[in-house]
């Protein structure tokens, strides 16, 4: 029975070490804090969103973008650093910005999409639903301008599974988008779509991996190398000592970057700064049933349990985790604006996280040049989405079985 080291106990990893185990492997995670989901996964929008999955380069995307960089309150802010992985990601995004790009992409992860929903229905004997708020919301996509909402109406949907609503249906089935009925277009409402706490679903799937037979255990430390030799990885060094094992997958968010680079591997990762708020709903609040995306200034609501979260932002400032006061506060604007009634936006918690992206938005999953190196990295906006679904192909990959559908476009 061969042994494998999970590095990174985010969702990522922690979904790769469940479907690892249930593969017939021993894993032990190893996790630099003291408590696993702490990273990225933490406060995230909590969008299971299978079908709204189109990656973010697109053909008029580099337009756009330069308008928003001159809107004081604009979603984008870019701060040109002398960094060489921010001046290649940049221009690999730029290269990826065409419609039969994204085309081709979104297609491949709408695969990954249904993958991903089935993983996580198959988990849900193990985990049960409840532990971590999960919520068939539907997702409600709104338009402000009337271009955009046609633009939206006018592509394919080949699944059949949207709706199309006027502004007066939107606030009719979603009454927390009333104050701004007459600032809508209309909105486009897929079925299926979940919300959940993906920090409570990390925290619940970790006691499921403790109780598992071949879980070896969580080993906090913080991997500083990967060893190799001959073709081969030796072990993972940390401050108290070397890990060794048959084989290591590496899914440790955008830390994975630095860590590969220290066996010569190149990832195209870069960190995409997003911000989050939470607040507690009271009673009388008029908090989404529905999870609601703001189109023009991509703006996320949904109701976690019994909070309002709301997530937004790209911000391309390399590997900073602190809090802009000014970008918080003119997110709490915008939210009080657009939702006024939804949550005591007195007591809102702020957070950030880094979007560990890829310039495709597609993961990268599986081999490397090292015969038992394994990536599960790179889920940019949509990692909490995509956890189960990678992690089930990455099993596949170690055990040579083949995979549901063509993986090109999601390898290094
Ligand atoms: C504002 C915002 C909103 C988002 N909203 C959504 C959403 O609605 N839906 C969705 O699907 N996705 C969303 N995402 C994206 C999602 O949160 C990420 O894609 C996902 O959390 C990435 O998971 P991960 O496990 O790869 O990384 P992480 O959660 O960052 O986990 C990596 C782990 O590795 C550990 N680690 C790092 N380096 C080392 C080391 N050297 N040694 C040991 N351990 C290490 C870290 O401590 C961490 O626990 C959002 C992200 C942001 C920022």
């Amino acid at each position: 029975m061969q042994q494998v080291i999970v590095i990174g106990g985010g969702v990522v990893g922690l979904a790769s070490a469940w479907w690892l185990l249930e593969a017939g492997y021993r894993v032990t995670l190893l996790e630099r804090a003291p408590e696993v989901g702490t990273g990225t996964s933490y406060s995230n929008g909590g969008q299971l969103s299978y079908r709204y999955v189109s990656p973010l380069a697109d053909a008029g995307v580099p337009l756009k973008a330069v308008q928003w960089l001159f809107q004081e309150h604009g979603p984008l802010r870019f701060k040109p650093q002398f960094d060489p992985h921010q001046w290649r990601w940049l221009a690999a995004f730029l290269a990826n910005c065409r419609a039969d790009v994204n085309r081709r992409m979104t297609d491949k992860l709408l695969e990954l999409g249904e993958l991903s929903r089935q993983g996580m229905a198959r988990l849900q004997p193990i985990v049960p639903l409840d532990a971590f708020a999960w919520r068939d919301a539907g997702k409600l996509v709104v338009y402000r301008t009337r271009k955009a909402f046609e633009a939206a109406v006018a592509k394919p949907d080949p699944a059949g599974t949207r709706q199309v609503w006027s502004a007066a249906e939107c606030v009719a089935r979603e009454p927390a988008l009333a104050a701004m009925e007459d600032r809508l277009a209309g909105g486009i409402y897929n079925g299926g779509e979940a919300v959940a706490d993906c920090y409570a679903f990390c925290v619940a799937l970790a006691e499921r991996l403790r109780l598992h037979p071949r879980f070896q255990g969580v080993v906090h430390g913080e991997a500083t190398r990967i060893a190799t030799m001959h073709g081969r990885v030796t072990g993972i060094e940390t401050p108290a000592g070397s890990l060794h094992a048959d084989a290591y997958v590496l899914a440790a968010g955008m830390q994975s970057r630095a860590l590969a680079g220290t066996a010569g591997i190149s990832l195209p990762l870069y960190p995409l700064k997003g911000y989050s708020l939470t607040a507690p709903i009271r009673q009388d609040d008029v908090a989404p049933e529905i999870s609601v995306t703001d189109f023009e200034r991509k703006v996320l609501y949904a109701r976690i349990g019994d909070k309002l979260r709301v997530a937004a932002m790209v911000d391309m400032v390399g590997e900073d985790l602190s809090l802009d006061e000014k970008r918080i506060a003119s997110l709490v604007r915008q939210v009080r604006d657009t939702m006024p009634r939804a949550a005591d936006y007195t007591q809102v918690t702020p957070w950030a996280g880094l979007r560990p992206a890829t310039p495709t938005s597609s993961p990268i999953i599986g081999a490397t040049p090292y015969a038992n190196l394994w990536l599960n990295v790179g889920h940019g906006p949509l990692g909490f989405t995509f956890a189960c679904g990678t992690a089930s192909l990455l099993a596949d990959l170690m055990r040579d079985k083949p995979t549901p559908f063509p993986l090109d476009g999601l390898t290094l």
